[in-house]
């Protein structure tokens, strides 16, 4: 039977490798993410009826097991059905919260098994066990009290909260966690101080991401989330279970891939993230130094005009599209222009939106074709021999501060070459900043016409106009 549930393990563990290197592409993401689904619930299932204990038995509780399966299953479907595209970092922040508070209990509770062990005499077992046995506790607790402040950050019931010498604070705490968790490991200290530790790190995980800019949160996330996958694997090597341990590792590197990814493609280094306090998360508005100028409006039949009668549009979407949900307005425009005999294209900027991938991934949705959506890198010299791009929604990645004001927060993060066209077109509801919190000089660059208004209401209304021009 062991060999069965090995051989069940081995195969959820391909499956997670195979379905992790589905999701890099759009086109197989949901497959991808399908497999491994299977292979989790391939895992779950042989756990339950295949393990034996070393003394032969089976796995007790059963119907508490269950329970727990059904009700956690219901929750999770639900608030996946429910769930706006807007609030998936959230989300997932809240799911990799319940990932580090799992790993911090299973280190409670076999804290609690060990030390019953020991006082019957087994010393030896509890010593070997006790490093691993604290690394899933501290990692696992500090990942459940960050996640949960990410989570209250992003749908706006906490904000940022940083206090002079907050960077000393956060240091001296992490340092104080490791030095008694290593006196704890060598027996200096009695159990009391394991709950200490506990309590220790999950405060420090709240010192550690309140004062972290609102617009840095998903890297803060992708962060944990790796953190959370460590802690994970701690349970596996616990346990001796090849697939918990594959799976943590697995969260873990690709959590910390996607960190190193998303800090590039903002130009910043992680140290910059973790200190840099970068944007409030409800930019008022409020400009960087130097931004002059006066802006031009374009009445919708104008735009309909140009767009029509160019050669060649790119559309420019960002965190506007997805809060409009205009996605599937925004393939219609697509379509109808190229019925014209239009070229239209996508440039997608690598931290568009409010999470890795979020463009793609609202633009799959309304079927938009995956060769039409264009990186950064091979679209930027395009813009030349663009006639008229479309910015629906975009801010902070069309902004040439990045460029050429070294005072600004995204001075160095690359960014969409749309001043090179001949006209630019925005789409946004009012003047008000994106993200980072500053004002845009490409809205008063002479060729650019704002369009104002809710980006699904004026792409609907350009529709009739390029139908009825
Ligand atoms: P921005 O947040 O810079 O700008 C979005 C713009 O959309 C706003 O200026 C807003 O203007 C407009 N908008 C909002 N709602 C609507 C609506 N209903 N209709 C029309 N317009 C609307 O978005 P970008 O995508 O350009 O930039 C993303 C930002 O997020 C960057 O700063 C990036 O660094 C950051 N970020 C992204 C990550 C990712 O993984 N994608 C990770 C970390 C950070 P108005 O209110 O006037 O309508």
């Amino acid at each position: 039977m062991d060999h069965v549930l090995q051989l069940v393990y081995l195969l959820a563990a391909v499956s997670f490798m195979v379905g992790l290197k589905m999701l890099s592409r759009p086109d197989s993401a949901r497959r991808g993410n399908a497999i491994a689904a299977i292979g989790m619930t391939l895992a779950i299932f042989a756990t339950i009826f295949l393990f034996r204990g070393q003394d032969g038995s089976h796995l007790g509780n059963l119907p508490y097991i269950f329970i727990a399966l059904v009700v956690g299953s219901a929750i999770g479907y639900l608030m996946a059905k429910r769930v706006q595209m807007t609030a998936m970092p959230q989300m997932v922040s809240f799911f990799n919260g319940m990932g580090g508070a799992c790993a911090a209990m299973i280190s409670l509770i076999e804290y609690g098994h060990l030390s019953h062990a020991a006082e019957s005499g087994d010393a030896a077992l509890f010593q070997t066990k006790i490093p691993i046995i604290l690394a899933g506790l501290v990692i696992g607790a500090v990942s459940f009290s960050g996640s949960m402040v990410a989570y209250g950050k992003l749908e706006g019931k906490l904000k940022d909260l940083s206090v002079r010498g907050q960077q000393f604070v956060n240091m001296s705490f992490l340092l104080g966690i490791l030095l008694l968790s290593v006196l704890f490991a060598l027996g200096s200290l009695d159990g009391v101080w394991f709950y200490l530790i506990l309590g220790l790190s999950l405060v420090y995980g709240l010192l550690f991401v309140f004062p972290i800019g609102g617009a840095d949160m998903p890297v803060v996330i992708s962060l944990l989330n790796s953190f959370t996958g460590v802690a994970a694997a701690c349970g596996g090597f616990l346990y001796d279970n090849y697939v918990m341990l594959i799976g943590g590792i697995l969260v873990g590197s690709a959590g910390t891939i996607l960190t190193v990814a998303m800090c590039k493609a903002m130009n910043r280094s992680l140290t910059n993230v973790l200190v840099g306090n970068f944007g409030g998360g409800g930019a008022s508005g409020v400009g960087s130094a130097g931004v002059e100028g006066t802006t031009k409006e374009i009445s919708l039949s104008d735009a309909a005009v140009l767009m029509k009668y160019a050669k060649k549009v790119v559309i420019v979407p960002g965190y506007g599209l997805a809060v409009a949900q205009a996605q599937h307005v925004c393939h219609e425009i697509e379509t109808l222009l190229e019925d014209e005999g239009v070229e239209v294209k996508y440039a997608i900027h690598p931290v568009a939106g409010r999470m890795p991938g979020h463009m793609n991934v609202l633009l799959a949705e309304s079927n938009v074709s995956y060769d039409k959506l264009v990186e950064m890198e091979d679209i930027n010299p395009e813009f030349k021999s663009t006639d008229v791009v479309l910015v629906v929604g975009a801010n902070d990645v069309v902004n040439p501060a990045a460029k050429t004001d070294p005072s600004s927060p995204i001075f160095g993060m690359p960014i969409l070459d749309v001043e090179d066209s001949r006209n630019i077109i925005v789409l946004k509801r009012s003047m008000k900043a994106g993200y980072a919190g500053i004002e845009n000089a490409l809205f008063y660059e002479p060729q650019t016409f704002m369009l104002f208004g809710d980006a699904k209401d004026s792409l609907t209304r350009l529709v009739s106009e390029i139908k009825s021009n």
